[in-house]
């Protein structure tokens, strides 16, 4: 039986390189980017305010209050979008709008809450220091400095970033299509009456959502009926239609377990098939060509966490993240908790706002309601019992 991070780093290591796919800026949200972006500009492009006021020299202004305001000759105004190509002499000012660029020969801005109007003059009411309310050509960000590495994941604020120097699409890692399948005679679809034994299918509907968040496009196929046969035709089809492969159940050692036999008799190759944690302990990795197979073991909570610790790392990996581990958490155990199981358990945990870490519910790996009311994961090591107030790291993955 593999250590989980061993079986991590073969999923890892068996992944294609990356494809990438030119995309717009806009709808790169998620993607994982396989460039690095060099800035083509500085940001701010241009020295500006950071206020509504007017420009002046500080030197001008030095002294001014409200009682003993300093009078200086209005000489322009500048709006943002319009530039001014004059240079301001001592005891001129220019009005300007936040975001204007500054004109040649003021240092400073006031802003408009201590000034006046007075005819063609303005009363200052109070001195600024050298660089007061101005914003700096390349403060932000340096032309030529790198914006975004290759393999970071695009957030909303990374996307501004690259948006505000200019760029408009972007090379990002294709998504893979991933299969989503489900194994099993008592499964029923929602809307079908249950005969007796019967239970309604919940893992493809759990399933599909994951690989939309870690990247892939899900494809739900229909339910397999437990036979070779059933099976095997099953696999083929969604083979030949995506890069990736999940099924749910039917990889045990029962005689109903026909994931393992299907495959092979397709010429797949399994990898491995068992994993050291609880749940999930049957889990099928397999290659076929430079397509691959995540058994994940048909009990709902086991297929969740084998997906997260498992397939979830695996579609980063071929989209080419850096980063394929979820997200951590830390907090503070609001209760003992015990694995005096042989195999490493990974929890289903509640997470408050002040970081106080319980358990969600009982834990069985049929067990949905503990699942549905679980913040995350916590990863509790074999015979262990982790004492209240203990420090813990809390996968995130919800
Ligand atoms: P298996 O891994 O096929 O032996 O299934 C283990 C347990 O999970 C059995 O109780 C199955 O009925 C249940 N199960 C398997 N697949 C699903 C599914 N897609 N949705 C809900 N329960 C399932
Ligand atoms: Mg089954």
């Amino acid at each position: 039986m593999l250590e989980l991070e061993t079986a991590v780093a073969q999923v890892r290591a068996a992944m294609p390189a990356p494809v990438a796919e030119r995309i717009p800026l806009p709808e790169s949200a998620g993607r994982i980017l396989a460039e690095a972006i060099l800035s083509p500009l500085d940001l701010p492009p241009f020295d500006n305010s950071a206020m509504d006021g007017y420009a002046v020299r500080a030197s001008d202004v030095r002294g001014a209050t409200a009682e003993a305001p300093i009078r200086l000759r209005l000489r322009a105004r500048i709006v943002a979008g319009k530039s001014f190509s004059g240079k301001l002499a001592t005891g001129e000012c220019a009005r300007l709008f936040t975001g204007a660029p500054m004109p040649r020969g003021a240092d400073a801005v006031v802003m408009q809450e201590d000034t006046a109007l007075a005819g063609e003059e303005v009363l200052i009411r109070d001195e600024v220091q050298p660089c007061e309310n101005v914003r700096f050509q390349g403060e932000d960000v340096r032309r030529g400095a790198i914006l975004i590495e290759s393999g970071e994941e695009l957030s909303p604020g990374k996307i501004s970033l690259l948006a505000a120097t200019g760029v408009g699409d972007v090379m990002a890692g294709r998504r893979p299509s991933v299969g989503v399948l489900a194994t099993g005679s008592e499964l029923r679809e929602a809307g079908q009456p249950l005969a007796p034994g019967q239970i309604y299918e919940s893992n493809r509907a759990m399933l599909a959502p994951l690989v939309t968040q870690a990247g892939g496009v899900a494809k739900v196929y229909p339910l397999i009926p437990d036979s070779l046969v059933a099976t095997r035709a099953a696999l083929q089809s969604a083979f030949r239609e995506c890069d990736l492969i999940i099924t749910s159940g039917g990889v045990s050692v029962g005689e109903m377990d026909f994931v393992k036999a299907a495959f092979e008799s397709l010429g797949g190759e399994l990898q491995f098939w068992r994993v050291a944690i609880r749940p999930g302990k049957p889990f099928v990795f397999g290659r076929l060509g430079e397509k691959f197979l995540f058994g994940l073991p048909g009990n709902p909570v086991s297929a969740f966490v084998t997906f997260l610790l498992l397939v979830r790392p695996a579609l980063r990996c071929w989209q080419g993240a850096r980063v394929t581990t979820l997200p951590i958490s830390a907090g503070v155990l609001g209760e003992a908790i015990a694995n005096s199981s042989d195999r490493r358990h990974f929890l289903r945990a509640r997470m408050d706002g002040a970081g106080n870490v319980s358990s969600a519910g009982k834990q069985a790996s049929h067990l949905l309601a503990s699942l549905a009311a679980a913040d995350g994961l916590l990863d509790v090591p074999a015979q262990t019992v982790l004492a209240a107030g203990t420090k813990v790291n809390v996968l995130r993955c919800f």
